[in-house]
């Protein structure tokens, strides 16, 4: 058998994998409830505050896609013509034409050209979020942000294109072999380490303070059989007036977080009903499933990559003569691209089942189906969500259930359907 075969027959391996992680791990047997339930919930919601919603995401539409069509379009044009593998060359120039210069240098510009051309795009969205009061940041702030951000996702590539441009070199006609291992050994230490590298370049952590509510938080997640150390609360409010929580994080690196504004906007009783659904996510361990998903999925993509590199008039229009070289980067950021855009909405839908499973939790374990809707509707309300958006944005991009959608399971649980 040839290499190429060999990958094809992996790539098959990896995708049933990832089909059976996804259909054992992902929580299908929820449907949504249903649909005049959600009306319902919709009817009762402040008319005003739906408007605003609904009004504060239309201005911001444009500018969401209107960066991801020229996103796309910018890594299309490098990639699918020679200008990209031009580019890697230029830089590489002054070095030589050292492979680990075109690797890394290479790859940081062509993703620093989608950057700043999709940049202005990310500035409107910003005035946006200023005018309609949901940002704190000055554009000082913002900036620093846009450049941290850059950062981290250049030390982040620059580790990633040297491990990979390694192996394409040390073995031509097995990299998708390692490559795949060692990309989805990345996302699995990524997982470990974003909470402790990567989320303190951003915010600042400080556990809650000692009190009745830190208590009772603690005391849930005992009653609830999640061992939590400590509750960490992030100081969100230094970029933001939206409230959230989440958690991150592997094993030993493992938190809860919630947003100080939050604790600022929320009654302790809401606080509390988001932990609970922040537990259902630790106890299920969705941060391990989505790792798990998330690191089949890098190793498939690396067999295509390699896979695709058999298509000669690709590797003729980006003006290169193998997928493994350096020079190749901006056509596998091209692929990579249009892949992520086609992929959305299949991880959308995985997200919002999960975070449904993780509302059910909620519910069950404070019992408290009235606070679970204020607290929704607060949300909501906080965070200028529209919470009924319409149907395409929602199978596109939806990451959670819908507020109407969250109240309705509220409402269906508290009539004792479970
Ligand atoms: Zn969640």
């Amino acid at each position: 058998m040839t290499p190429r075969l060999w990958a094809a027959v992996a790539l098959g391996g990896l995708a049933v994998a990832l089909l059976v992680a996804a259909v054992l791990l992902v929580p299908w047997h929820r449907p949504p409830a249903p649909r005049a339930d959600q009306l319902d919930a919709l009817r009762d919601l402040p008319q005003e505050q739906v408007r605003r919603g609904r009004e504060f995401h239309a201005a911001l539409r444009p500018g969401s896609y209107g960066a991801m069509a020229l996103g796309l379009a910018v890594a299309l044009a490098l990639g699918l013509s020679p200008l990209g593998s031009r580019l890697v060359e230029l830089v590489g120039r002054p070095f030589g034409d050292h492979w680990v210069a075109r690797a890394v240098l290479g790859g940081l510009a062509i993703v620093l050209v989608a950057e700043v051309v999709t940049l202005p795009l990310a500035a409107w969205r910003h005035t946006i979020m200023v005018r309609y009061g949901l940002s704190t940041q000055t554009w000082a702030g913002w900036t620093v942000d846009v450049l941290k951000s850059y950062a981290v996702s250049a030390v982040i590539a620059a580790i990633a294109l040297l491990g990979f441009y390694t192996v394409t070199r040390l073995a031509p006609r097995w990299w998708w072999a390692f490559g795949a291992a060692g990309a989805a050994a990345l996302v699995v230490l990524l997982s470990f380490v974003l909470p402790v590298l990567v989320e303190p370049v951003f915010n600042k952590f400080t556990p809650m303070e000692p009190g009745p509510l830190r208590t009772e938080l603690i005391s849930l997640a005992q009653r609830d059989g999640v061992p939590v150390k400590d509750v960490l609360v992030a100081d969100a409010s230094r970029r933001t007036r939206a409230v959230n929580a989440y958690v991150s994080g592997l094993g030993p690196t493992r938190r809860i977080v919630v947003y100080d504004t939050l604790l600022r906007e929320a009654p302790p009783q809401e606080v509390a009903s988001v932990v609970a659904h922040e537990l259902g996510h630790a106890k299920d361990r969705d941060v391990l499933t989505g790792t798990l998903l998330g690191a089949l999925g890098a190793a498939a993509a690396v067999v295509a990559l390699y896979l695709l590199g058999g298509w000669g008039w690709l590797l003729r229009a980006a003006g290169v003569e193998s997928m493994g070289e350096p020079r190749a980067l901006a056509l596998m950021v091209a692929v990579v691209s249009l892949a992520g855009i086609v992929a959305a909405p299949a991880q959308s839908l995985v997200s919002r089942r999960v975070e449904a499973r993780a509302d059910a939790h909620a519910l069950e374990l404070t019992g408290d189906p009235g606070t679970f809707e204020s607290m929704q509707r607060r949300l909501s309300t906080v965070n200028l969500g529209d919470p009924d958006p319409p149907r395409w944005e929602y199978l596109y991009s939806a990451s959670h259930p819908s507020t109407v959608e969250r109240m309705a399971a509220a409402r269906a649980f508290a009539r004792g359907e479970r």
